[in-house]
This record gives C-alpha cells, sequence and structure tokens, in this order.
C-alpha cells in the first residue's frame, strides 16, 4: 500500500513537471518551478550550470583576479568558444557598438578615436586556446610567445566588422596593446593579412612599464592620446582592465573572454 502511495505520488509530480514546462516553452505562464537549479538524481549540480554561473560572475566583473579557469568547466568554456554563442555574444556588443558611434556628431577633424585591444578583441588566439584547455592550464610565455610569433592569428569576425564601420564613419583606429614591444613587426603583419590595413596608432608595452598592471599601463597611454588632443569615443577590449581606470573614453565596450583575466 505503502508502495502504491509512493508510486502515485511520484506519476502526480512528473505529470505537474511536464505541464509546467510546456506552459512555459508556449510562453504564456511562468511557474517558478522550471527555474530551480537543476540537478541530477544524487542531487548533484548538472556541471555546465555551475560553468555558467561562473562565466556570468567573469563577465560581470564579479569574479576577479583568477588564475585559471575552472577543471570542471574546461568543455563548457571550449563548447562556448567554438560554438555559436561566443560568435552572437560578441556580435551583440559590436551592433550596439556601432549603433552608438553612428549617433554621435563627429566633429570630422580627424581628432576622433576609438581604441581597440588586440588580443582576443581584434586578433583571436583560439586555435592557441584550444590545445592549451581553453584556460585551464597555467598561462605558459613560452608557447604562447611561440604561436604569436607565427603571426597567424584569426581576426574576430564581429570586430573586423565594427573596425571597417568605424572607418567610414571617419573615427580614427588605435590599437593599444599589452604586446611587448619586440612583437611589434609580426602583429602588424598579422593585422594586415586578416585586413585590419589601417590605424592611427599601434601602441604596444615598451619594457618601462614591466611589472605594471595592464590598467595603470592602457591609462597612462590612453592620458598621452588624449594629451595629444584626441578624443577617446569608444574603447574595446575582452578584458576588464582594458576599460578600466582613467581616460576610459566616452564609452567602453566588453566582449567576452571567459579564457584568462589580466589586471
Ligand atoms: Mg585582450
Amino acid at each position: 500500500m505503502r508502495k502504491l502511495q509512493l508510486l502515485l505520488f511520484f506519476l502526480a509530480t512528473i505529470a505537474a513537471t511536464c505541464q509546467g514546462l510546456d506552459e512555459v516553452d508556449h510562453g504564456r505562464n511562468y511557474n517558478i518551478y522550471p527555474l530551480r537549479l537543476k540537478s541530477g538524481s544524487g542531487g548533484h549540480h548538472i556541471p555546465g550550470l555551475t560553468c555558467s554561473s561562473w562565466r556570468l560572475g567573469v563577465e560581470t566583473h564579479n569574479i576577479i583576479e583568477w588564475i585559471t579557469v575552472p577543471e570542471e568547466c574546461e568543455g563548457y568554456v571550449g563548447n562556448y568558444m567554438l560554438g555559436h554563442q561566443y560568435r552572437e555574444d560578441s556580435e551583440a556588443v559590436t551592433i550596439h557598438a556601432f549603433r552608438y558611434a553612428k549617433s554621435l556628431n563627429l566633429t570630422g577633424d580627424g581628432k576622433d578615436t576609438w581604441v581597440f585591444d588586440i588580443d582576443e578583441t581584434t586578433l583571436s588566439n583560439l586555435p592557441y586556446y584550444a590545445k592549451h584547455g581553453f584556460g585551464v592550464n597555467a598561462y605558459n610565455s613560452t608557447s604562447f610567445n611561440e604561436w604569436v610569433n607565427l603571426g597567424v592569428a584569426p581576426a574576430l569576425p564581429s570586430s573586423l566588422k565594427l573596425y571597417w564601420k568605424l572607418l567610414n564613419l571617419g573615427i580614427k583606429i588605435v590599437f593599444l596593446t599589452g604586446r611587448p614591444e619586440d612583437q611589434t613587426n609580426i602583429t602588424v603583419a598579422n593585422l594586415r593579412n586578416v585586413r585590419f590595413t589601417k590605424w592611427e596608432k599601434l601602441i604596444l608595452k615598451d619594457s618601462s612599464f614591466s611589472g605594471k598592471t595592464a590598467v595603470v599601463y592602457k591609462s597612462t597611454q590612453r592620458k598621452k592620446l588624449e594629451d595629444e588632443g584626441y578624443r577617446i569615443v569608444g574603447n574595446i577590449g575582452d578584458q576588464w582592465s582594458d576599460i578600466l581606470g582613467t581616460n576610459t573614453g566616452n564609452r567602453t565596450f566588453k566582449l567576452p573572454d571567459p579564457m584568462y583575466y589580466l589586471s
């Protein structure tokens, strides 16, 4: 009798859940129970859910100063980066960046500039990270620089589109990157190979900034630009350190990057 009661209760629960999901699917009534955390049979969180919360925390800068992607999130981050979502999230950023740019009253005096970061903003190192655990492995400067020195990083498609649209509006482009100055030639060649062919300035990190944070380095360089009379109308990067600090520009845009964190 007890077993029968349990079976009836179980069937009733399934029926109620299915009905609830059905209602959500039809967009009519949003019941609270489909919003419960998904859990496995033992009550363990499905790994993807934990990792998606981790990614949100990273992108909103609630999770900071992290060294590597959590090991259990390698598959999640890999799927995100290689799948359509990364591209769609990037496109959402650049579409809004261009809407903003179009709304500006540009002076046409050649001083309106847009600052682009390079790695994971202009050029993608995804082919490298795909072979190195999508950020699970600790940063290795030797192997990363070997990759950079190949000069074969592809363009981020949505950033390339934004770049050309901004140029067509008459906005000057400044590339501001944490890459060291000895990578100037290969960076120029790589940019040109993937159709980033014009810029007002290309600023790489000189040795006087060694040991300084990206926030300090980039703020200093942006201040120099403004001291030279440039107006930074927009600023786009994949790291919070690209868009924090001083002289950040009139508007900043953050591209997704759940693979590494630079302060
Ligand atoms: Mg970057």
